[in-house]
């Protein structure tokens, strides 16, 4: 049997207890996710945070993810690193975190339900998504057809720096 794989990107975000080496052991803890590969991943990323502003800076990238998974099964694979690196789900939307991990896109799956909405809803107005995604699959195409590309060249940075 083949199994058949889809290409997620997938959103890393931190900004608490060592941004970046939060950041990079969720890169090593994704890679370990069974029967799937990370093929791509962007440079790490200090952007400013969104919503509440009495907190650090984040620590973004984007990665992408050759995976048998189905999008819950990975929703499940993702929301298990994140606790197991300590994030507790607080009522404060937006405040600070250990570790977020957001399923961006998912091949080219339009996806409406209880738990998942693909692609993610803030995709095109976060400049700390945008412009690594659009740095590693400058190409990629979104569902509805729009350009990544153009995308991100018409996205204001928000005085986010590349750290490579
Ligand atoms: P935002 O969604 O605005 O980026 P957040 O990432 O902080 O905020 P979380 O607390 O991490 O939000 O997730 C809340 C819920 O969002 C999760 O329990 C999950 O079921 C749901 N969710 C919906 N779509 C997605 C997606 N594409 N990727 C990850 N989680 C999603
Ligand atoms: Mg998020
Ligand atoms: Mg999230």
């Amino acid at each position: 049997m083949t199994l058949s794989l889809n290409t997620a990107y997938i959103g890393l975000g931190s900004n608490l207890s060592e941004p970046i080496t939060q950041v990079q052991n969720a890169i090593k803890a994704i890679e370990k996710i069974p029967h799937s590969q990370v093929t791509q991943v962007s440079s790490l990323y200090l952007s400013k945070p969104m919503g509440p502003q009495d907190q650090d800076d984040y620590i973004n990238a984007v990665l992408a993810l050759e995976t048998p998974l189905t999008p819950l099964e990975l929703l499940d694979a993702l929301q298990t690193i994140e606790n197991k690196a300590g994030r507790v789900r607080k009522d404060n939307r937006w405040g600070a975190r250990i570790l977020d991990l957001d399923i961006i896109l998912f091949s080219n799956e339009v996806i409406n339900s209880e738990r998942l909405t693909i692609p993610h809803y803030g995709m095109c107005e976060r400049e700390f998504v945008l412009l690594p995604l659009a740095e590693i699959s400058p190409d990629l195409v979104l569902p509805n057809g729009e350009s990544v590309k153009l995308l991100s060249q018409n996205i204001a940075n928000n005085a986010m720096v590349k750290l490579g």
